[in-house]
């Protein structure tokens, strides 16, 4: 596990905290659309800077008056067994603790609600159920899936969708808040707004970045079926 970024303060990454934000790099599902191709490519990711994670905590416990909390970023960061020991050291240092995640490794989720370790959840919904394999490697719905199941009981996370053109539409976006609100995992739920930036997959970049308008007609539409319904624009 390597530290391939590190943003030493920020007001938007972990809701109603003042956060640093820890990045992970590599992840499983390879969407072409993630605007972190450099946390993702092989090739990329080799020439980032690795933080030494004595230079991280060193930076936290001089800061630890103006942070309250940590996120875990990626990348997807379940894709390491040393992650609850990671954050089992950041908890011991008073932080609370966000993490991001593609759901991809309930079982990393289950130890980590389990014992406690994390305060936030935010988990990605690529798509709708049926399209997920169009857009990421695998065959994950069960596991994202199970992750829902969990990620639910905290008293504290969203699932976020981020409104990609040509792959997440409003037929998809009303599959998925109808799962998660018959499911019992609709306290909040984020539309993110899709930027042609740094995509993994070039492709994405000749796309146009979603409209704000199209977002807000799109959280209208959802609210009834969430407690609250956030928009998140770049
Ligand atoms: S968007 Fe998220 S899940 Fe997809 S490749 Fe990027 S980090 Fe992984």
């Amino acid at each position: 596990m390597e530290i391939k970024g590190f943003e030493k303060f920020t007001l938007i990454d972990y809701p109603g905290k003042a956060a640093a934000v820890i990045f992970l790099s590599n992840c499983n599902f390879k969407c072409g659309f993630c605007h972190n191709s450099h946390l993702i490519s092989q090739e990329k990711r080799s020439e980032l800077k690795t933080y030494p994670k004595e230079e991280v905590f060193e930076h936290l416990k001089k800061n630890k008056g103006y942070i309250d909390g940590v996120v875990i970023s990626g990348g997807e960061p379940t894709l390491y067994a040393e992650l609850p020991l990671l954050i089992s050291e950041l908890k011991e240092m008073g932080f609370k603790v966000k993490l991001d995640t593609n759901g991809s490794h309930p079982e990393i989720l289950f130890s980590l609600i389990k014992n406690k370790l994390v305060d936030y959840v935010a988990m990605d919904i690529k798509t709708n159920f049926n399209n997920y394999n169009k857009v990421c490697d695998g065959d994950v719905t069960g596991n994202v899936k199970k992750s829902i199941e969990l990620i639910k009981t905290l008293k504290d996370y969203e699932f976020r969708t981020t409104v990609v053109p040509k792959v997440v539409d409003r037929e998809s976006l009303l599959k998925i808040a109808a799962y998660l609100q018959l499911n019992g995992a609709n306290k909040k739920f984020v539309l993110q707004q899709f930027l042609p930036q740094n995509c993994h997959d070039p492709a994405f970049l000749k796309l146009k970045k979603t409209s704000v308008d199209e977002l807000k007609a799109l959280q209208l539409e959802l609210k009834p079926l969430f407690k609250s319904v956030e928009i998140r624009t770049e």
